[in-house]
């Protein structure tokens, strides 16, 4: 079965057995406790719905199907996914991290988990070679991100696999900013893919969610065991949030592609902007490992203007149809600035030292008209 498939009917199979409503979408099963008509034995196979629900088993197929993985987690937000895999850990193990990683990440990693004994390096890894170097002989997981938040950096995901694999080592790839419709990092053979749903997969803004998805039959038993034992699982509602939107997300991610390409191809060329990050420029750093491992480039572009902090705001604040807000991968088109908004805690210095300017721009290209989306630009930066 094909991706845009996938998306639509794995998990909605209508049950036509006797007995069976033939419902085509899934429905919500708000139970909490299933009724059993032997006391050692779960009829239907559910017994209380922490520990499994049909709604959310619905929303784990589809999620295992679209990553190409055989399992699949559902938890109540893209940290809780997180967090969970960091379990799978022992006091003293060591993480490494790409340094330009999602600004939670950094923080769970570095404020709360340190404190429970984990060590965490960051590193700009974008080269494979670049990973000797770093890693330590109790470094258990190599954590990555790419396209990155909000540089657009790209990991060579297949080297770095092969790369940890010989040293046993766990690779985990942050899948988000991708979303499976671009990039597929099991079949590229990393470890354990994670997403926050609350991005592209969901990608209606009405619901905040987190997944993660493995291939390995022992490492599904221990993250499945961690799900049901820490609870922090996605409610029935919000798996059926994300199930409505996955069945959009082959559409959306192309129309995503195509705006941003427009929204490129735009800010190139104007004269107020200093510098675009996309993946699809040729120009790009990583543009050749982009073309070999992502279907697409994505919906995510960052900018940075000619000018100071102030003209940049002055720029965010006078568009109209695009929102100042934090999140991305949404058919609205979000703007934000990095520097006071979701890079705000890393100190100034920190910021400069990678690249994260004060009049650094990022957009979440939605898939209104891409007509509406230019004029909105281009009013906005006439305005500064
Ligand atoms: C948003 C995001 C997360 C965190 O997910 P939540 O659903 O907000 O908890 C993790 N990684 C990346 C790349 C994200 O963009």
């Amino acid at each position: 079965m094909k991706f845009a498939t996938k998306a639509i009917h794995v998990g909605n199979e209508p049950n036509l057995k006797e007995g069976g409503s033939g419902d085509v979408v899934m429905p919500i099963h708000l139970s909490t406790t299933f009724a059993r008509s032997k006391v050692d034995e779960p009829t239907a196979g559910y017994e209380y719905s922490r520990s499994g629900n049909p709604t959310r088993y619905a929303l784990e197929a589809n999620l295992a199907a679209l990553e190409n993985g055989k399992y699949a987690f559902a938890f109540a937000s893209g940290l809780a996914a997180i967090t969970n895999i960091l379990l799978l850990l022992h006091m003293g193990d060591h993480v490494l991290c790409i340094d330009d990683v999602y600004g939670g990440t950094r923080r769970l990693f570095t404020k709360v988990l340190l404190n429970f004994g984990l060590a965490f390096t960051f590193a700009d890894f974008t080269k494979a070679q670049d990973l000797q170097e770093h890693v330590q002989a109790n470094s258990k997981i190599i954590w990555i991100e790419t396209p990155t938040n909000p540089l657009l950096k790209i990991v060579d995901i297949a080297s770095v696999c092969k790369f940890a694999r010989k040293k046993g080592i766990l690779t985990v790839v942050d899948n988000t900013f991708a979303s499976p419709y671009l990039q597929q990092p099991l079949s590229l053979g990393a470890d354990i893919v994670v997403h926050s749903l609350t991005k592209y997969i969901g990608g209606h803004s009405d619901a905040v969610a987190g997944c993660v998805v493995v291939h390995d039959q022992t490492l599904a038993e221990r993250i499945k065991f961690l799900q049901n034992a820490v609870g922090a699982i996605l409610s029935p509602f919000d798996c059926y949030q994300v199930l409505k939107g996955i069945k959009t997300l082959a559409v959306r991610m192309e129309r995503h592609n195509q705006n941003a390409q427009k929204v490129v191809a735009f800010l190139s060329t104007h004269k107020k902007v200093k510098k675009v990050y996309y993946p699809g420029l040729e120009s790009h750093k990583g543009h050749s490992i982009a073309k070999k491992q992502m279907t697409g480039f994505g919906g995510m572009v960052s900018f940075e203007l000619v000018g100071d902090c102030q003209k940049t705001i002055r720029f965010l604040q006078s568009l109209k149809i695009i929102s100042i807000a934090e999140s991305l991968g949404v058919v609205e088109s979000l703007i934000e600035h990095p520097a006071s908004m979701t890079h705000a805690s890393i100190p100034k210095e920190e910021r400069a030292k990678i690249g994260l300017t004060d009049t650094l721009i990022r957009i979440s290209v939605g898939i209104e008209d891409e007509q509406d989306i230019l004029e909105d630009i281009a009013q906005g930066l006439e305005k500064i």
